[in-house]
């Protein structure tokens, strides 16, 4: 193993990089200026925590949430990482011990809330330590047209002049605007390596349904999820309450979060679902950047995003941990229309509304789609792909059918009203109905009038709906919502182009309901769940969140590998040395039930480690030689350090043995001991 990847396992308990991590570790390890954009749950702060291990001193590390910081503080000092941060959070002891082991020189890495730069008082004691590099988690805070803008975020630069240290930063805002505002004012225009990571997260299910009965809908997708932590995203602040009402109603525990709640009201909940396995959360989109939770299983969209940026962000927060997570978007004409007068009824110039209609476009688009959504996301980033396997459509491929007659039909019936109504009274024309509205405008004697019998009031809806979602008409905000035709409609207006559409999705959804993706098999799922219980125990002693433990992942490969000793859980990804020695013993009596054997300290520390099994060996042939070759010899033994040593030093002949073992016992074990040492050695 190469010294890093040595350094990964015994620290991380990670078994290799990621995809792209390992070249940005190398660059900010060798002290260049580096900008890596990468997605959420990508494993960003590992690219600045690995070199700030193998950097001589300080690495200072600049993020915008408090609660977040704390978490990863605890995390890295869980695994054994001297870190500590600077917030106005702290107690004062908190702070003292900081600054003491600033003092002591033993800080490898410091947590400073931006805030905190703005006192001269903090860049002159930072000059005093030994720092070797600034790190800037959630970069895109500099920029000023975005909507995390943190103006604190524009005193890094003055930072980094004073320390004159290299800089790393990190974010998973990709546009090409906010990159540019990046570097001019971390990086002083100077372009740093830059890192663009792909933007696919395989591990996330992705489906949408049409609306049908929405509320229900979402019972029924998280009564199948029951257990699991998860977040409904809502349109509007009533609706959460209502939805997290109805979640506990039916014996869920879910809580509501809106911008509108008490700060004290709102940091209660994302304590609570920090910690709590298993709560759900029903927010609108304020809750959102806090949000750091790797286990999030599944997320659901009660209402439409806004846009497919922000569709990616929000699906974005399930799964970091890398295990399966589910997301269901629900979206309907309403959305539609909604979000269609937000932006025109917005205050942005023109273009910038034109450019939101577009987003919007391509996340109807993505509702829409016919096939794979997930090579149709990953096409609007700009990256190709096959057919995923793991979204709606490639679980149960849609019924299409030629849509083009009634799609034209139905265009008909919108121009020959003057483009004054909206889908319910057209759909009434389109199928003959004489109603009130029908007959006071006229309308029954239109040539449109009735030439869509064959096809139902919801199989009409299906069509509006699909239209808008291909945005050949859109709902005009001047008129109340009057549909109107748009370009795009054109060519099929002229028979010049045809459409395909899905056939009335919201009755083939409810026929075949994919079954629920476990997250182990059944054989595994009791283990699963009495880790998960151990887990909760010993988060709750400790008042920590769960996956400052172990996260998700580790545990599913806990109950699927089912290790049987220490060495075999050194192995479990998520899994190195500090927390064997914290919590491998728990665990593994889980798993062996009372089994579990006693084991040295000692011993324990070569855990997983080439020297483990070498040193069982030597215990082995230590204990047979206990009363000598003839075994009537006084007993005499090796301390288990000293076995340690031979097993980890490896000595080749009986003298630098005995300089190990003394005369005494290099006597009694010294040939034995050097055979074993030939036996293993390669
Ligand atoms: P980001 O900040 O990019 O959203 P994090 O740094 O929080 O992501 O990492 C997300 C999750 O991935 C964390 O649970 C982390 O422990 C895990 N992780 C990161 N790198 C690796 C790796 N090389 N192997 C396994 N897990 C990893
Ligand atoms: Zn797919």
């Amino acid at each position: 193993m190469t010294p890093n990847a040595q350094l990964l396992r015994d620290v991380f308990g990670f078994d290799g990089f990621r995809l792209g991590q390992q070249e940005i570790v190398e660059t900010v390890a060798a002290g260049e200026n580096v900008l890596a954009i990468m997605p959420t749950g990508g494993g960003k702060s590992l690219c600045y925590q690995f070199p700030a291990l193998i950097r001589d001193g300080l690495t200072v590390v600049i993020s915008p949430l408090i609660a977040l910081m704390r978490d990863q503080v605890r995390a890295l000092q869980e695994i054994g990482v001297a870190a500590g941060a600077l917030t106005s959070g702290n107690t004062q002891e908190e702070t003292d011990a900081v600054f003491a082991s600033l003092d002591a020189g033993t800080l490898k890495l410091l947590y400073i809330a931006p805030e905190r730069l703005a006192s001269g008082a903090m860049l002159s004691a930072l000059r005093r330590y030994n720092v070797g590099m600034i790190a800037v988690d959630e970069a895109h805070c500099v920029s000023q047209w975005g909507h995390d803008f943190r103006p604190d975020y524009l005193r890094i630069g003055d930072l980094r002049r004073a320390l004159n240290v290299p800089i790393s930063a990190f974010t998973a805002t990709a546009d090409a605007e906010t990159q540019i505002e990046i570097v001019n004012r971390l990086f002083d225009g100077k372009q740093p390596r830059t890192f663009l990571r792909g933007f696919d997260r395989p591990n996330i299910h992705l489906a949408f349904s049409a609306k049908d009965s929405p509320r229900q809908q979402i019972l029924d997708f998280a009564d199948e999820r029951r257990g699991r932590s998860g977040i409904v995203y809502c349109g509007t602040r009533a609706k959460t309450e209502g939805i997290a009402r109805a979640l506990s109603d039916v014996g869920h525990s879910a809580c509501f979060y809106h911008g509108g709640m008490e700060a004290d009201a709102r940091r209660e909940v994302e304590k609570r679902f920090a910690v709590e396995d298993g709560l759900i959360v029903v927010a609108t989109v304020a809750f959102g950047m806090g949000v750091d939770k790797p286990d999030i299983r599944w997320v659901a969209h009660a209402d439409l995003p806004k846009s497919i940026e922000a569709y990616y962000q929000e699906i974005g927060r399930a799964g970091r941990d890398g295990a399966a997570a589910e997301t269901m978007t629900l979206f309907g004409p309403d959305d539609i229309r909604l979000r269609r007068s937000q932006i025109d009824e917005g205050l942005a110039p023109a273009d910038r509304r034109d450019a939101d209609h577009g987003r919007l476009n391509a996340l109807l688009g993505l509702a829409e789609a016919l096939s794979c959504r997930r090579q149709t996301l990953l096409g609007y980033f700009g990256e190709s792909s096959g057919p995923c396997g793991n979204c709606d459509l490639c679980d149960a491929p849609p019924e299409v059918f030629d849509g083009t007659q009634p799609v034209r039909m139905a265009l008909s019936a919108i121009l020959r009203t003057k483009e004054m109504f909206g889908a319910g009274h057209l759909i009434d024309i389109l199928q003959g109905k004489d109603t009130e509205k029908v007959r006071s405008n006229g309308h029954e004697t239109l040539p449109t009038f009735g030439v869509g019998k064959d096809l139902l009031k919801t199989q009409w809806q299906a069509v509006f709906r699909q239209m808008m979602g291909h945005d050949l008409i859109r709902p005009d905000a001047e008129r109340h919502g009057a549909l109107r035709m748009t370009d795009d409609a054109l060519p099929i207006l002229r028979d010049e182009a045809k459409i395909t559409l899905r056939k009335d999705s919201i009755r083939a959804a409810a026929k075949r309901r994919p079954a629920v993706k476990t997250l182990v098999n059944d054989e595994d799922a009791p283990l699963l769940s009495a880790l998960k219980a151990k887990r909760r125990f010993l988060a709750e002693t400790a008042s920590v969140p769960a996956y400052i433990i172990f996260n998700d992942r580790t545990l599913i490969e806990m109950a699927e590998k089912r290790p049987q000793s220490l060495d075999d859980m050194m192995q479990i990804s998520g899994i190195g040395a500090k927390k064997l020695e914290s919590y491998g013993d728990a665990f593994l009596s889980v798993i062996l039930g009372d089994t579990a054997p006693d084991m040295h300290p000692t011993r324990r520390k070569l855990a997983g480690r080439a020297g483990a099994s070498l040193y069982d060996r030597l215990l082995e042939v230590q204990s047979e030689l206990a009363h000598g070759s003839t075994g009537i010899d006084k007993p005499l033994s090796c301390s288990a350090s000293i076995l340690a040593k031979v097993a980890t030093q490896r000595p080749k002949d009986m003298t630098s043995l005995v300089r190990i073992l003394g005369d005494k016992r290099a006597e009694r074990f010294g040939n034995a001991f050097l055979d074993v040492l030939k036996e293993a050695s390669p």
